[in-house]
């Protein structure tokens, strides 16, 4: 076994699938910066910039906005242990893999779960959503995800976080692969509990989960009549240490923190609005540039996100090779089908500093090569230039 520094070398790749998404060096180096100590007070002053900068892109004023030390999931399991008690009920959509897995976490916590479901690869129907809150009026949470990364929709929320709160139900959302990439108005829509993943949107690395509570949301969390079930991920013993107060909880992955607050620091300098319009050019150019292959996508144009597209593979092509392809000769990572998907899709994610011109051009001139060897034939020429043409356009 070499165990010398330099035997671990870890080869460039191109992210391209539903995360973890491209990191720029910028994040990485300030991940390198000396380890500090989790109350120090230079580190304490990189805390708070970090949740200011989380309240820019969450576009919220709440108080309690902080980086839980976990994963996207541990996002969700935050969400579900701190709002629910034993005994609660809850509505939780699905639409996909990640809203089952919310119905699945929120029963875990106790729930009793109403599932409004709808196929993959369609949105939640918001009238489903109101028979429920009709037929459940005694709910008090209703959890839906944002952006489905599983198929690549996009829930429309003002109309559903109208109906939960019309009836006094606490919205939950998941923005794990919205954050950083679209519009994610916490405020604007009042929405009171939402957490998301570093390494989505806000292109970073895995390993920290943001989220943001909104006032009523806070009281409800300080009145429970029970402890939160897990230790770890009390937002009550949590606000503590991000607030004033320090009062030591856990040791945070102190340089973790310091990736986010530099990913954070590129989006500011960028701008939210420059950022989004620039996510939703790209993924509007490789759209065309897709379908000038030849290919079909899963997800009609009102609903798609403009940080992930589902591709259908077409009848003959195995799509487990399309990717092993892409991976072997061109170092290109993209996403295959979950669930009920399995074997039908690849899932193309363009998210932070992966979405660029640059990518969209190399993933369509790759695909259409792979295709090609696959016995699909197309003509990568015009892809190319139909995608430019949107960008360009
Ligand atoms: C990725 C993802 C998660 C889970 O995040 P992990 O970082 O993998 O734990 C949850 N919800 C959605 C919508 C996601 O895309």
């Amino acid at each position: 076994m070499d165990l010398t520094e330099k035997s671990r070398r870890v080869p460039e790749k191109i992210l391209l699938g539903p995360g973890p998404t491209p990191v720029e060096g910028r994040i990485l180096r300030a991940m390198a910066e000396p380890t500090l100590g989790h109350l120090d007070r230079d580190f304490v002053a990189i805390m708070d910039e970090t949740r200011d900068l989380l309240r820019m892109v969450f576009q919220t004023g709440n108080d309690l906005t902080v980086a839980m030390s976990g994963t996207g999931s541990a996002g969700m399991e935050t969400a579900c242990v701190n709002m629910i008690e034993r005994g609660d009920k809850a509505i939780i959509c699905s639409h996909g893999v990640f809203g089952s897995r919310m119905q699945d976490v929120a029963g875990r916590c106790g729930a009793e779960v109403v599932e409004v479901n709808a196929p993959m690869g369609r949105p939640i129907d918001p009238g489903d959503v109101e028979r429920a809150v009709k037929a459940n009026p005694d709910a008090k949470f209703l959890g839906i995800v944002h952006a489905e990364t599983s198929t690549g929709v996009l829930q429309p929320l003002d109309e559903i976080a109208n109906l939960a709160h019309m009836a006094g139900m606490f919205m939950i959302v998941d923005a794990v692969t919205s954050l950083g990439g679209m519009e994610v108005p916490v405020d604007r829509l009042g929405l009171d509990m939402v957490y998301s993943g570093s390494q989505k949107c806000l292109g970073c690395p895995p390993g920290l989960a943001p989220v943001t509570v909104g006032p009523r949301a806070v009281e409800h969390i300080k009145g429970r009549k029970t402890k939160v079930q897990s230790w770890y991920l009390d937002l009550t013993m949590i606000m503590r240490y991000w607030g004033q107060e320090r009062f030591y909880h856990h040791t945070a992955p102190v340089n973790m923190i310091y990736g986010l607050n530099e990913g954070l620091r590129v989006i500011a300098e960028e701008g939210l609005e420059a950022r989004f319009a620039r996510h939703r050019k790209n993924a509007e150019s490789l759209w065309a540039g897709l379908e000038a292959l030849g290919l079909e996508l899963l997800v009609e144009p009102a609903y798609r996100l403009p940080s992930l597209t589902s591709v259908r593979m077409p009848v003959g092509v195995d799509e487990a090779v399309v990717r092993g392809r892409l991976m072997e000769e061109y170092s290109i990572e993209v996403g295959s089908g979950l669930g009920d998907l399995k074997g039908k899709i690849i899932r193309i994610g363009l998210m932070g500093s992966g979405s660029s011109r640059k990518n969209v051009v190399l993933l369509l001139s790759a695909l259409g090569a792979v295709l090609s060897g696959e016995g699909f034939a197309n003509d990568v020429g015009a892809a190319i230039e139909e995608a430019l043409a949107v960008i360009d356009g």
